[in-house]
């Protein structure tokens, strides 16, 4: 399991808990952001396989045991983009509150993970 080594660390080390976290939620929800409107059965069936084998492979021991459990409470809702970005929202806060994070407005997931913010500092 990877270790936590805060403060200043080379770009070009491997990835701490944190590191891997981060890249992790933005990969996810970046996939999300651009997951089908209309996914047919085939893709529906696809993502929840990924988001089930997700938990089984990824990398902290300890956050994929959770991951599963979390998510066999709240089975992925792939039924559409805008479903499945509000289901990942939710189960990222999840993991928010557990760590005493902020917990992320997920009216805004769109803004932050695919169109950029309103006030065009992203444009
Ligand atoms: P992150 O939580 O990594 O978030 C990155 C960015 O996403 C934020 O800056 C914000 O802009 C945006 N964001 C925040 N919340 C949301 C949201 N709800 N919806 C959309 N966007 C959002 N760490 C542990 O110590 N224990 C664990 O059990 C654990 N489980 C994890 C499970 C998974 C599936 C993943 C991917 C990571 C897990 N982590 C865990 C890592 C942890 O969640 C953070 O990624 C890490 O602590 C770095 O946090 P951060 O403050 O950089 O922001």
């Amino acid at each position: 399991e990877t270790g936590d080594k805060g403060g200043e660390y080379p770009a070009n080390c491997p990835l701490d808990r944190e590191q891997l976290g981060r890249c992790s939620w933005a990969f996810l929800h970046t996939m999300a952001a651009y997951y089908q409107e209309r996914p047919s059965k085939t893709k529906q069936q696809e993502m929840t396989q990924f988001i089930h084998l997700f938990s089984r492979v990824f990398p902290c021991e300890k956050c994929a045991k959770e991951l599963r459990k979390r998510i066999k409470r709240n089975q992925p809702d792939v039924s559409n983009r805008r479903n499945l970005t509000r289901w990942l929202c939710r189960l990222h806060n999840e993991v928010n509150k557990k760590l005493r994070k902020p917990v992320f407005d997920c009216s805004l997931v769109d803004q932050r993970w695919r169109d950029g913010w309103k006030d065009g500092s992203c444009d």
